[in-house]
């Protein structure tokens, strides 16, 4: 009897807060013109508390930092209540839509722009409709935790299907969300794409893998970056031990491969989106370059997450100083990945770690900012557009080729000292036993982010040193040293040398030729010859070692017969001033990374040892 009063009575409190609280909200997505590259959307909210409803366009999405201010695309919006007369909105930002004096219910309709075939924004045209959420969808403050359904409704004349991670709902063109996170998560591409599945062995599960590939290929070649695909997914596994539970048990690559597409990648929990404008058949490698990326992310920043990121704030710039690891890390698993599934050769790896070695070691935006202050600079970077001139060359290094360098140097630091018996993939592992695996309180949340403390923490126990992770930290994250890569990749059987040596140098500039004479068109970089000699952006060389030269080539000509150590004088012309300077000659500084193979000896017996426990698929190797 107790017990069937205390049923009843938990029954009266909990269906009154569905009615008030928890009414999905409702989103329509239609086509009518497609070819004009805008969609209307219609949305309904119903069971809204009283006052006003704050709707909102985002101004962020998430992996992409900058602000975007998504509103600009967005015209004709008609707000009305339940009984369709038409709202007051209050507008005090172009994002912003203040409703009031509404009854409970809101209707929206607005029509939106977008031509843009990438991670970010929103492409509609007759073949497709490719959509980040954040770049389309209006939404509610407060309503976060409301479920939501989308139903897509096809263009006319098409019979478009959708690729999503959102949940499968009433029919197959209603998709479900738990709530506004994971919406804004799930981005979708609505074509006749192609689908390929497969699903790969995970302890006592299977996790299907679905490949929607909308491109002009043939199905051979599609089946074929399937199978590579499918060794990508493998292998990543084997960094982590196990796939990250992914909801609804599916993991979704979502490929626009289209000449009008633009190159990017965009990681999210259960798919990601690639997207190029060259082909499978033109460009395999570049490809599954970027799902190895991207694959990696389902671990490393989208379960494994800063805890700057969570949850993500759509109204604002998200600063993170930890996207070296997110991103950076990332981007060196990347190819590793790629190498230890037998994709690439070996020299294609040790090349990539070059540039990234040379990138780091030279540009001057080291002198500057640290790894950390690099990630914090993203929301001004990636993917803002500048109108007036930066001076980027001069004080930014790229946090993705930063922290790829990190990570290429703690990975070889750690073999090292354990002889191989410590790794870097440990250190992902217990990352992902920390902050990753906990997961979230519901779908699109992370529990159990990580700080700058944590991360250090974390590689103070997997080091078992926590004197050698403080110094780590202090010196290269937020520090802006680098480490001793040539005497680290030695170990591997690889040399870092100079990429031509005996050459002299005055600094990494850019020379066209403009109107038929020779002008530097980028930044000239702080501490090089050319800087010292007074040498800036649009100067136009006239005369270098006393030879009147007409072209980029005299210049380099002119430089190339001259030694490190020469000093010459230049002339140039700034704004009807030619002004007379030195350049003081160095040796050029840039790097590359060779197998010792390549240079006719082989690898001694510990070398090959090292780069097998390295570079070979860890299949075999037991953690
Ligand atoms: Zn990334």
């Amino acid at each position: 009897m107790a017990r069937g009063i205390l049923r009843i009575a938990l029954v009266l409190l909990w269906v009154p807060a569905l009615a008030l609280g928890q009414a999905p909200v409702s989103y329509r997505l239609s086509f009518p013109e497609p070819e004009h590259r805008w969609m209307q959307v219609h949305i309904r909210f119903d069971d809204l508390p009283p006052g006003p409803l704050e709707l909102r366009m985002s101004r962020s999405s998430p992996g992409r930092y900058a602000i975007h201010d998504f509103a600009k695309n967005v015209y004709d919006v008609r707000l009305v209540d339940g009984h369709g007369a038409a709202l007051s909105v209050i507008r005090s930002n172009p994002h912003e839509w203040n409703v009031i004096g509404h009854t409970g219910s809101i209707d929206v309709t607005y029509r939106i722009f977008g031509d843009r075939v990438d991670g970010t924004y929103l492409a509609i045209d007759s073949t497709h409709a490719h959509i980040n959420m954040p770049a389309l969808l209006m939404w509610a403050r407060g309503l976060e935790a409301r479920p939501v359904t989308v139903r897509f409704e096809p263009a006319p004349g098409t019979s478009w299907r959708v690729a999503t991670q959102l949940f499968p709902g009433a029919d197959s063109l209603t998709f479900t969300a738990p709530n506004f996170q994971y919406l804004m998560d799930s981005p979708a591409e609505f074509s006749g794409f192609t689908l390929r599945t497969f699903t790969v062995p995970d302890g006592p599960g299977a996790p299907v893998f679905r490949l929607a590939v909308h491109h002009a290929g043939t199905d051979a070649e599609l089946e074929a970056f399937t199978a590579d695909v499918e060794r990508i997914v493998r292998e990543a596994r084997r960094v982590f031990g196990e796939y990250p539970p992914f909801e609804g048990n599916t993991y979704t690559f979502i490929a626009d491969y289209l000449p009008w597409a633009a190159g990017d990648g965009m990681e999210h929990r259960n798919s990601t989106v690639l997207t190029s404008a060259s082909s499978i058949r033109s460009n395999r490698l570049g490809l599954l370059d970027t799902v190895s990326h991207e694959f990696f992310h389902a671990w490393n920043a989208e379960r494994i997450r800063p805890r700057a990121l969570e949850p993500f704030n759509f109204d604002e710039a998200n600063v993170s100083g930890e996207l070296w690891l997110a991103e950076g890390f990332t981007s060196y698993y990347g190819p590793l990945i790629l190498q230890r599934a037998g994709l690439t050769q070996v020299s294609d790896f040790a090349a990539e770690m070059g540039d990234v070695i040379n990138t780091v070691r030279t540009s001057p935006g080291r002198q500057v900012r640290s790894a950390e202050d690099m990630s914090r600079f993203a929301s001004l970077v990636d993917g803002a557009e500048h109108v007036d001139r930066t001076n980027f060359d001069n004080t930014y290094i790229s946090y993705y080729t930063w922290g790829a360098a990190i990570a290429l140097g703690l990975d070889l630091t750690l073999r090292g000292r354990s002889n191989g018996q410590v790794t870097l993939d440990h250190y992902m592992r217990a990352l992902w036993e920390k902050h990753g695996r906990p997961g979230g309180r519901a779908p699109g949340y992370v529990d159990n982010p990580y700080t700058m403390a944590d991360l250090e923490a974390a590689l103070a126990s997997v080091s078992g040193d926590a004197a050698f992770a403080d110094d780590f930290f202090a010196r290269y994250i937020q520090g802006r040293e680098v480490v001793d890569y040539e005497r680290l990749l030695a170990r591997a059987g690889f040399v870092l040398r100079p990429v031509s040596p005996g050459q002299a140098f005055a600094g990494q500039l850019q020379l066209q030729d403009v109107q038929g004479r020779p002008r530097v068109t980028s930044a000239v970089p702080f501490g090089s010859p050319a800087y010292a000699a007074g040498i800036e952006r649009d100067d136009v060389i006239v005369a270098v070692a006393g030879r009147p030269v007409s072209a980029a080539g005299d210049v380099e000509a002119a430089l190339g017969e001259r030694k490190p150590g020469d000093a010459i004088p230049i002339v140039f012309e700034r704004r009807g001033q030619r002004t007379t300077g030195t350049l003081q000659l160095v040796a050029d500084p840039r790097v590359e990374v060779v197998p010792v193979e390549q240079l006719v000896r082989q690898p001694t017996a510990e070398q090959r040892r090292f780069r097998g426990g390295w570079l070979s698929s860890t299949s075999r190797n037991s953690f």
